[in-house]
Formats: structure tokens, sequence, C-alpha cells
């Protein structure tokens, strides 16, 4: 194994689940990995901890008032981390001349820019921000192509399938002889209710996941399944793998996190406890192997491994989103900003748990003429999309 070289690091979205348990991996292997810049949308309080800790060159607040207060903090302790603000600012910290790595962990369309601008500028991008792929598919991965960046799936379905894959793939699966992907889906708290229950699911429900801690708004995902829908789309993006070669299997227990099934018959898979360090470490030190903190597994206590066919009727966002890809164009951009705009909605109690699917489905039915060529188009469709899914909402609203 070659001398490894300190990598300076990037965390967007530092105060989220993905990017607290970042830090944890790299507070693991302070000879490999130093924080260069941590990011959040509105968390002085949070922020300042992780600065203090970590020192890092840069801290961001995407809120100016919150930045200001960071910075106040900061240098009543003497600290020399600069605290900057605004979008910019976070397209700053992320293609950064000095920064080898960027983990993208802000959740949403927000994180599509500096994810892009990361992209750009050939950085090693950890990506967890499917939204931004989904997104901006075409876009992201030819700036990863023109740039030479490297590219690291942090979902742990992906990560899963990027392990099981030849190690020189290059998103052509035909040639490399992969027949399917399998996704695997633990089928989130709402896998076995009756359906007619699920109308009146509170989002403390929703957000109860039996496997994964995670933040609300993927956890409201997962209980809907679109989480599901916006990783068969990714999972289309990182390996260019068409939409029928894509299986999603729900697997209850989440110790198998995905597989790949070749034309031999070799099905090839990825286990480990349900713990986001252990993608985390594989793509901070990949090719490497380190220690990211996780229990090692152990299969006699899981003792056994159960798998069962998706429900698109208990879970019409699954089907939606295979919709979406199978349509193309514009289509993704459309489901995740009507996506984003309803689980908002829901998680605020203004709109039922299974109008989501309605207004994501309403609002695919409207759009019309929207384009994602460009990251303008892309931003523009984004804005566009979300006014619709708000009119949607809003007729529901008046309904009930
Ligand atoms: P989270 O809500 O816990 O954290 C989100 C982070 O983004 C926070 O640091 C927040 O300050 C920042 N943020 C939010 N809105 C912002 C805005 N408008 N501008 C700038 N920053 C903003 O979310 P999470 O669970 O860590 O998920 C982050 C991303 O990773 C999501 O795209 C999610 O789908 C993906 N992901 C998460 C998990 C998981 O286990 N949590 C697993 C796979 C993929
Ligand atoms: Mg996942």
């Amino acid at each position: 194994m070659s001398e490894p070289l300190l990598q300076r690091v990037t965390v967007l979205g530092a105060t989220g689940s993905i990017g607290m348990s970042t830090l944890d991996v790299i507070a693991r292997h302070p000879d490999r990995f130093e924080a260069f810049a941590l990011t959040a949308n509105v968390q002085v309080e949070r922020l300042f901890d992780l600065c203090m800790r970590f020192s890092p060159r840069f801290a961001v607040l995407t809120d100016p008032a919150a930045a200001d207060q960071l910075s106040h903090r900061l240098g009543m302790e003497g600290s020399r981390t600069v605290v900057l603000s605004g979008a910019a600012a976070l397209v700053e910290v992320a293609a950064h001349p000095e920064v080898d790595a960027v983990m993208a962990a802000i959740v949403g369309a927000a994180g599509l820019v500096p994810t892009l601008a990361a992209a750009r500028s050939g950085k090693r991008v950890l990506l967890a921000n499917k939204e931004a792929l989904v997104l901006s598919g075409r876009l992201f991965m030819d700036a990863v192509a023109a740039s030479g960046a490297k590219l690291l799936p942090i979902d742990s379905e992906h990560n899963a399938v990027f392990q099981a894959l030849p190690h020189d793939y290059a998103r052509d699966a035909n040639s490399r002889g992969v027949r399917r992907i399998l996704l695997t889906a633990s089928g989130g708290p709402f896998r076995e209710w009756a359906v007619e229950t699920l109308e009146g699911v509170t989002p403390e429900q929703a957000c109860a996941h039996p496997n994964w801690v995670m933040g609300r708004k993927i956890s409201v995902d997962s209980a809907t399944m679109m989480n599901k829908g916006l990783e068969v789309i990714e999972a289309h993006w990182l390996f260019g793998v068409a939409p029928e070669a894509i299986e999603v299997v729900v697997h209850p227990q989440s110790v198998i996190h995905s597989l790949v099934d070749y034309f031999d018959g070799s099905v090839l898979a990825q286990l480990g406890n349900p713990d986001m360090r252990t993608p985390i470490a594989h793509a901070l030190a990949y090719p490497d192997r380190i220690d990211s903190g996780v229990r090692p597994l152990d299969l006699f206590e899981i003792a056994r491994l159960d798998f069962q066919r998706p429900d698109f009727a208990r879970f019409p966002c699954l089907a939606l989103a295979y919709d979406a890809l199978r349509v193309g164009g514009a289509a993704a951009a459309v489901l995740n900003a009507a996506n984003e705009e309803a689980v908002g909605a829901f998680l605020d109690g203004r709109l039922g748990f299974r109008c989501i699917a309605d207004v994501i489905s309403a609002s695919m039915d409207r759009a019309e003429g929207l384009s994602v060529d460009s990251i303008e188009a892309v931003i523009d469709t984004d804005a566009r999309a979300r006014a619709i899914a708000r009119s949607a909402i809003l007729e529901r609203q008046t309904a009930r």
C-alpha cells in the first residue's frame, strides 16, 4: 500500500446526518484527512462546535445573519476559521484549488450548484446528494467526464454496486457482462401497514426508520419509497444501466446493501451493518480500506435474510420514478422538485402522507416544455416545477 497523502476535504452539509458521520471517520484518521471547509444552512451552534473541534480553514453558513453570529462566536474563542456566507461561498469552498475531496451532503436541490462545481473542478466527489444527480444527470456526468473528477457514490446501495462492479468499470454494462443491478430497499416503516391507515400517519411516524437514522427529508422519502425511486434514477446515471435492468428488491434487514447480477449467473453483493460510515470510509480512502468505526457484521446474530417484491400499489412514488426515467428529458427534475415541495408540506402538516404521490403525479402531468440541457435550464425547471407543485398542494389543502 502506498503512503497516503493528506487529503483536504470540504464537507458540504457538515451538520447533517451524513456530514457528522463523515467527520466521525475523518477524526479517526488525522494522518490521512483534514477538514478544509465545513458548511451548513443555518445551524450556528452545531457548526460552531465542529469548527472548534476540526479548525477548518473555512466555515460557510448560507444564511448571512447566522454567519455573523458564528463569526462573532469563533472570534471570541480566538479561532482562525474564516466564516463566509451565501450560495457563492458554497461554490468557492467546493471548487477551491487546495481542496482534494468534496463530500456532497447538502439535502435536496440546494446542493446542485456546489456539487456540480466540485465535479467541474475535477475533485474527488463523494456523492450523497442524490437529488443533484436526479436533477441534472447527463449534465453532471458530462462534467465529471470532462474534468476527470473521481466520482464515488456514498448512497449505501450505489456504493455497494460500485464495490461489486469491476474496478475499471466505465458505465457500459453489456461489455462487462452485467445483466441487472439489484437495489435493496428496507421498505421503510410502513411496509406492513394496511394501505387505508397510511393517510393518517404523522411526520414523526414517517421519520422513525426501522434501520437507519437519517435527516427528515430522506426519512420521509424512505417511507414513501421515493428514496428508492430516486436511487433507481441515480443508478441509471452512475452506472449507465437502462431502467429495465435496474430492479428493486425489498430486504427488511438492510444487511445486503445491493447486488450486481452477471450474465454467467454470478451475483455479487456487498454486506455490512447499516451504518453510513462504511460507504463514507470506503469512498474517502478508495482504493484503500480504513477503519470506519462500524461494528463487524455478525451473521449469527442476524440469522436470516428476507426478500420481497416491491408493492407498487402501496408505494406509487416508486412507479412514478420509473416513469420519469423512461420519459427522460426534464421528467426526473420535475419529479424531484415536486417531491421536495410535497415532503416539505407533509413535514409542516399541510399535506397528507398519501397526497405526496398525488402532488408529484399531477405536477408531472402539468409540466410542459421544460429542459435540463444547461445548468441555467435545470435551475429554471426546478423553480417552475416547484411552483406547479405548490399549486397542486394548495388545491389539496382547500379540498380537505
Ligand atoms: P440532513 O437533513 O441531516 O442534513 C442536511 C445538511 O444540508 C445540513 O448540514 C444542512 O445544514 C444542509 N442544508 C440544508 N438545506 C440547505 C440549503 N438550502 N443550503 C445549504 N445547506 C443546506 O440530511 P442527510 O440525511 O445528511 O442527507 C444529506 C444528503 O445525503 C441527502 O441528499 C440524502 O438523500 C443523502 N443520503 C443520506 C443518507 C443518510 O443516511 N442520512 C443516506 C444516503 C443518502
Ligand atoms: Mg440509499
